[in-house]
């Protein structure tokens, strides 16, 4: 087992899960330049000019943060496009067929399972009614709408979720840079999941205590780990 796995894992009763990457993959059927496309003209058909850096913005996320930085009164109104957007791409979405796992670990040794991300709340619910996977999420915490400001590296999210649950008992699962730093914030050790050639090392560089490039040892982490301290 990687022995970074151990320190990480023990003790640990709340697993917060990143949603894009670990539990699938939301672009996958429409693609996310598709959905910054549909944003901007969603947002024109609506009357508003769309500026040349928002239009070389491939990233449906920061499309969304770049709007509500430079008009933060059209903020709410980009964040609803957007949600139904993703939505749509929810139902598209690729699975990761090695989260289920995961899952059935967590929830066999007791612990909470809480999902973090910057995805809607309202596309993640979809995604996971499809998967037949609500009964193992006790709880989806989105980015807060029209705030986008709440989305990761910002660790409101994550303490959002963490609630009053003190942050030794918690661990973060999640596969970017802003992730780790996201979990930083919080004061929670991350688990880098490596997904992409030349993510391992960033992961590691941004602080990650442990990378794997596979979920599948660490759902057997999980099921060897103690839970209690
Ligand atoms: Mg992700």
């Amino acid at each position: 087992m990687n022995a970074a796995l151990e320190p990480a894992l023990r003790g640990r009763t709340h697993v917060l899960l990143d949603f894009d990457g670990p539990v699938c993959s939301v672009f996958a059927g429409l693609s996310a330049a598709e959905v910054a496309d549909r944003m901007r003209q969603r947002l024109r058909d609506a009357g508003q000019s769309i500026t040349p850096e928002w239009e070389e913005e491939n990233d449906p996320l920061a499309l969304l943060s770049r709007i509500s930085r430079a008009l933060p009164g059209l903020a709410e109104q980009a964040d609803a496009v957007l949600t139904e957007l993703e939505t749509d791409a929810a139902r598209l979405a690729r699975a990761n067929p090695d989260i289920k796992p995961v899952l059935d670990a967590c929830v066999g040794t007791g612990r909470t399972v809480l999902v973090v991300s910057n995805n809607s709340g309202q596309a993640i619910d979809l995604y996971l009614r499809r998967e037949g996977l609500t009964g193992q999420v006790e709880r989806v915490v989105g980015r807060v709408p029209g705030e986008p400001a709440s989305m990761k590296p910002s660790p409101r999210l994550l303490l959002d979720a963490m609630g009053e649950t003190v942050a030794a008992r918690c661990v973060f699962i999640g596969d970017a840079v802003r992730d780790v730093e996201a979990g930083h914030a919080a004061g929670v050790p991350t688990i880098g999941y490596a997904n992409k050639p030349g993510k391992a090392a960033k992961l590691t560089a941004a602080g990650a205590v442990a990378v794997v490039e596979s979920l599948l040892p660490l759902a057997d982490a999980l099921t060897s780990i103690d839970s209690h301290l």
